[in-house]
């Protein structure tokens, strides 16, 4: 079987390699020259564990080859995955520009019969626009070609992409022909030996479904968030209060985290496009809006912190951050909170000196010179007047009060994610801050 993925980035370089390591010919194609070069040369845009021993051993028995010559993929390609990003437009809806691209290149470029998925996020609506942009570019070629269009969203996590993709809790595709639908059956095979479905629906409610996905996570922890803050003016505390709810099947434990709010590549953007789409048809999301609102206020949450602790005396301070990447397990820092932490600590005065395991590349490219980076944890600590934790990256999870009590030069913590226990650092003889609590 022979595929193409358009769009190599972190949903189509996982997508592509993942298929691959199945035993699928692939070809990933993007217009990013440098990174197709890199690529080729062994060298991922992204970090992501496990992936970059799949890219390589693919690339190496040839069944995973980088390309920017689209047309080049197409000859018996069964089927096209687009997983170009679907960036929020100016006024919140998503931008569907690149997908709609991909869609005309494909019309004026394909062979023979194929499946056109849409892997990326996009409205209700878009594999319409899709089938009408090939159907054009295919009859101006004077071309009476078959396809048919597919709505396959991604649910993987940024930090275990690869696992997610390997081992799915399910897949949902959206078809309109069976013949589509058998394709799609024959190349999930070798994901669902697990036992777990593809959830076959209409293309409609499959482009709804990752919407509502990413909007029921982005409530949670705006819920969370919201009773976190009202836990800390009635004495409460947070942690407590998600064990004893998480422990009601019908709630769970996962993503009812209080933190410093939701941020990445995906919930802000894919929150916002929902609420634009209702409010485009005369509805509006009021419950979507209030967890946006919520989590706009929470980013600023620990900031109110630290300038109470300092009297709102911040010049000169120097604060250690411990993590900047989104969340722990990969260096994306699109929409980071660490940015609007780090930005509004620099412009009450204070000084930020930072480190991250893997995110200080990517943040130097969003962020350059409004922070310093620093090449471990501790040296990061060297003097500050405060820690702060912004990212729970496993090896931040352990204190060592001897050493950092050495290089602080006061014994304060402020936990952006509640991994500490505040006890234990008053034992220590640390102050202690989080969230909630
Ligand atoms: P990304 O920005 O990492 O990658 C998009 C890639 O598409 C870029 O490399 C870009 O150069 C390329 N591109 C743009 N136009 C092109 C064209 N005409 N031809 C070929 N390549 C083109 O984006 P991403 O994070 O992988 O997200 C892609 C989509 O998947 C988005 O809709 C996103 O919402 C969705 N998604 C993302 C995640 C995630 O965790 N990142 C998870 C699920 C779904």
């Amino acid at each position: 079987m022979k595929i193409s993925v358009v769009g190599t980035g972190y949903v189509g370089l996982v997508t592509g390699a993942c298929f691959a390591e199945a035993g699928i010919h692939v070809s990933c194609v993007d217009i990013d020259k440098e990174k197709i070069e890199g690529l080729k040369n062994g060298k991922l845009p992204i970090w992501e564990p496990g992936l970059q021993a799949i890219v390589e051993r693919n690339s190496k028995n040839g069944r995973l080859s980088f390309t920017t010559d689209i047309k080049s993929t197409l000859n018996d390609c069964e089927v096209v995955f687009s997983a170009v990003g679907t960036p929020p437009d100016e006024d919140g809806s998503a931008d569907l520009r690149y997908v709609l691209q991909v869609a005309k290149e494909v019309g004026q470029n394909m062979q023979n019969y194929l499946v056109f998925v849409t892997k990326s996020t996009v409205p209700i609506g878009t594999a319409k626009k899709v089938k009408q942009v090939i159907s054009e570019e295919l009859k101006k070629r004077g071309l009476e070609i078959e396809f048919d269009v597919a709505s396959n969203p991604e649910f993987l996590k940024e930090g275990s992409a690869v696992d997610d993709f390997m081992k799915p809790d399910r897949i949902v595709v959206g078809i309109e022909s069976e013949h589509a639908e058998k394709i799609m059956k024959r190349l999930y095979k070798p994901f669902l030996l697990n036992g777990h479905p593809v959830i076959f629906m209409d293309i409609p409610s499959a482009e709804m479904t990752k919407y509502a996905a990413n909007s029921m996570l982005a409530t949670k922890i705006s819920f969370i968030n919201d009773i976190a803050n009202l836990c800390e003016i009635v004495g409460a505390d947070v942690t407590n209060v998600r064990r004893g709810i998480g422990s009601d099947k019908r709630i769970g434990y996962h993503f009812i985290y209080a933190g410093t709010g939701y941020g990445g590549s995906c919930f802000p953007k894919d929150v916002k496009a929902l609420i634009k789409t209702a409010d485009n048809e005369g509805y509006s999301l009021d419950i979507l809006k209030a967890v946006e609102a919520v989590n706009d206020r929470q980013k600023s949450v620990m900031v109110k912190k630290i300038r109470k602790y300092f009297n709102d005396e911040l010049k000169g301070k120097k604060i250690a951050m411990w993590g900047l990447a989104f969340k722990p397990n990969t260096d994306d820092m699109r929409e980071a909170p660490s940015i609007v932490i780090a930005r509004q600590l620099k412009e009450l005065g204070a000084e930020i000196y930072a480190y991250d395991p893997v995110a200080v590349d990517e943040a130097k490219e969003r962020i350059g010179g409004l922070i310093n980076y620093t090449n471990d944890k501790n040296e990061a600590l060297v003097d500050a007047d405060a820690l702060l934790l912004v990212t729970e990256w496993t090896e931040f999870r352990v204190l060592n009060y001897k050493v950092i009590s050495k290089l602080l030069k006061n014994k304060v913590i402020f936990d952006a994610r509640n991994i500490y226990d505040p006890i234990e650092l008053k034992e220590n003889g640390f102050e202690y801050f989080g969230i909630g609590r």
